[in-house]
């Protein structure tokens, strides 16, 4: 059973967008809860959950369109607590993978108040099945490394990129569309085959979700013409292989002639 009782916090992994991704565990604590502060990740199949008495707040960050800072949101949580709420932090994907976890883990506790956390379906897991693929792959995909790709606004990407392009690695790229060319760039400089298969998974889970397979050299191509406006993961590393290669022969013979362009 899970305990909830009034003045205390939970954050909540909402997974990749699809409810039935949602742990049961999530699910109760959604309806359990007297107020919800949710980001914009969150489907709104998700958020029918609640209960019609349930305040659903907003406080959604979106690449440069930021509705509310993080102190804000600490803030909003902990005085929530305090007023003798019930407390749900709903989060996209998994609460502890790019989610600014900490930060109100550490004002709850600061504050004095009870706070824990339900995982969730983090976006590569729900890329990943979409693709029918397997993010490691024995004896040729040894590692997973989570990496963002998100710089402060006006500031470089700081990666490790010799690190990054390991061969043996399947890298899961978020916050990446905007640092497509880049990522190609460096890590073929770094020693990455330029045929490296790269799969982009724009909304996964979702009705509309899309999927689009590639190569590494052409990634900055395909993030420009095949991504729209959803949330968008990267997955590149030869255990893609397997998903990329049911790729239909037109589309790989047109990625090699446009790779052939000058
Ligand atoms: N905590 C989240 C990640 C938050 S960072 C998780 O565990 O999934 C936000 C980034 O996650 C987005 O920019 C995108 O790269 C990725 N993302 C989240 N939901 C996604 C989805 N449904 N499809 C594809 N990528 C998604």
């Amino acid at each position: 059973m899970t305990d909830f009782p009034k003045g205390t916090v939970w954050l909540v992994g909402a997974g990749p967008g699809d409810p039935d991704l949602l742990t049961r565990k999530a699910e109760r604590l959604i309806r359990e809860a007297s107020v919800i502060f949710h980001d914009a990740l969150v489907g709104p199949g998700v958020l029918e959950l609640a209960t019609p008495d349930t305040r659903l707040v907003h406080v959604g960050k979106r690449s440069g369109r930021h509705s509310k800072d993080q102190a804000t949101i600490d803030k909003l949580i902990v005085e929530a607590a305090l007023a003798g709420e019930r407390v749900v932090r709903l989060k996209g994907g998994d609460p502890s993978i790019f989610g600014r976890a900490t930060e109100e883990l550490e004002a709850c506790r600061a504050a004095g108040i009870a706070v824990s956390v339900c995982p969730g379906v983090t976006a590569a897991s729900a890329a990943a099945a979409s693709l029918g693929a397997s993010l490691t792959l024995r004896g040729l995909a040894r590692k997973l490394t989570f990496v963002t790709a998100h710089a402060r606004a006006g500031d470089a990407l700081d990666l490790d990129w010799g690190t990054l392009a390991d061969p043996q690695a399947t890298l899961a790229i978020y916050m990446g569309k905007a640092a497509a060319r880049e990522v190609s760039v460096q890590l073929i400089a770094n020693g990455l085959p330029p045929e490296t298969p790269v799969a982009l998974v724009e909304n996964a889970s979702l009705p509309t979700e899309t999927v689009f397979r590639t190569r590494l050299d052409l990634l900055p191509l395909a993030a420009k013409s095949a991504l729209g406006h959803g949330p968008a993961l990267l997955l590149i590393g030869s255990a893609l292989e397997v998903a990329c290669s049911k790729e239909d022969a037109k589309r790989r013979v047109l990625a090699d002639a446009i790779g052939r362009l000058p």
